[in-house]
């Protein structure tokens, strides 16, 4: 029971509890921020046709080979070509086809002259159009038939989040459905007797409840649909009663409650269905975590909002996006160099709020004065986390460090 668990040996119990949810598929237009569950392949090819780059003539090279501003070429415009439009009109030596951006090149043409390489504007130049400098190649100005994708090819792969990017290739790519894993749903449970809902004004003895409110936006962050949202006092019955209430959710995340002092009401009510531990973490060191019976994962994290907030990163965002069948569960990790010197607790990971500059490459705590985990408000400049090795007892200015980016 004292013995301590490192965040590896605890993060492997929670992501082996961990089964993907089950798959749907829905529209497009709903899929943002959902993740891919089986591969999107292009259901055509992209460009469909070779298309001009440029608005300008669609030329046959021999005709326009030497041009300059010294012996400009003349060529007869004998078509026209606006977006959209569906023509191949053949066109002859000495000829040309005036063609807007993204218009389908006709057949005989195997260059675009851009109407700025050309006397006069686009409006008078149905007629004759005067070429002043040659393309430079066959092809010039011509974006080629799947030269994006082509048909049958994977686009997207099972596992991505489909952000703005992702999805927006889906539809260039032709598709309009996407099979997607359910997104989880998630009960976030504050636990004490000392707190009241934001904007009350506490009173001797009560803290406004933080936690329920940066639980519920950083599942919501992950992906994850909050469906319940409580804040208990602590008495092991109203654990009961909402285990009893959240009955539909996928995941039930609980702050405060666990650790080891006489109200203890996550532990009174749950020790015999999930595991307390202690993990060599700073903060964070108690933690609870099991499956129900039911099937349902419950966290129970330490109740101070710096615990909470790095508990969540380490061992809750992982597994929510584990669910969605996410390929990357981790945060991007850089590596930076510390600008100030501190001291980390020994045989403990420190996950430490920190500043960063990614111009210069430094790092630095976020709060002056330290660590305390119980610094809600400071919690608001942190825009990492510096991960310090257990083994490392000072961190001084010049260390590289690693650094966990929170976007
Ligand atoms: P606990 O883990 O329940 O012992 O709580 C540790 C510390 O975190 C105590 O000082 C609590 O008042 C504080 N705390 C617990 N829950 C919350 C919450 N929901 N919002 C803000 N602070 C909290
Ligand atoms: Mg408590």
């Amino acid at each position: 029971m004292s013995e301590l668990l490192t965040v590896e040996e605890h993060r492997a119990r929670v992501l082996d509890a961990v089964t993907p949810l089950p798959v749907e598929t829905v529209r497009l237009a709903d899929a943002a921020g959902r993740t891919l569950a089986a591969p999107v392949r292009a259901a055509h090819d992209l460009p469909g046709f070779d298309n001009s780059s440029m608005d300008g003539f669609a030329v046959r090279l021999a005709d326009v080979e030497g041009a300059d501003a010294e012996n400009p070429v003349a060529l007869r415009v004998v078509a026209d070509l606006p977006a959209g439009s569906s023509d191949d009109p053949s066109f002859g030596a000495g000829e040309a086809v005036r063609i807007m951006t993204g218009a389908p090149v006709p057949t005989h043409a195997d260059a675009i002259v851009p109407f700025e390489d050309t006397a006069g504007g686009l409006a008078d130049s149905l007629g004759t159009v005067e070429v002043r400098r040659a393309p430079a190649a066959s092809g010039a100005f011509i974006r080629r038939r799947g030269g994006d994708t082509r048909t049958g090819d994977v686009v997207l792969t099972p596992g991505e989040r489909l952000g703005p990017f992702a999805v927006a290739a889906a539809a260039a790519a032709g598709v309009a459905d996407v099979e997607v894993r359910r997104r989880p749903r998630v009960a976030v449970v504050s636990t004490g007797s000392e707190l009241v809902p934001p904007g009350v004004a506490p009173g001797r003895g009560q803290t406004p409840d933080s936690n329920s409110t940066l639980l519920a936006a950083l599942v919501a962050d992950a992906d994850a649909d909050v469906t319940v949202v409580s804040s208990l006092r602590d008495d092991a019955d109203a654990i009961h009663a909402l285990l009893a209430h959240a009955a539909d959710v996928d995941v039930i995340v609980f702050s405060g409650g666990v650790s080891a002092g006489a109200y203890e009401p996550v532990r009174q009510a749950l020790s015999e269905r999930i595991s307390f531990v202690k993990v060599a973490m700073q903060p964070g060191k108690p933690q609870a975590f099991g499956a129900l019976d039911d099937g349902r994962l419950v966290f129970g994290l330490p109740g101070n909002p710096v615990s909470v907030a790095v508990s969540f990163e380490v061992f809750v965002r992982p597994a929510l996006l584990a669910l969605q069948g996410r390929a990357v569960i981790d945060r991007r990790i850089a590596r930076l160099t510390a600008s100030e010197d501190w001291t980390t607790p020994p045989g403990r990971r420190q996950y430490l709020p920190a500043a960063i500059d990614l111009v210069a490459g430094t790092v630095r705590p976020a709060t002056a004065g330290g660590s305390g985990s119980h610094l809600a408000a400071s919690l608001a400049r942190a825009e990492a986390f510096a991960v310090i090795p257990a083994d490392v007892s000072t961190v001084s200015a010049g260390d590289p460090l690693d650094v966990m980016l929170i976007p």
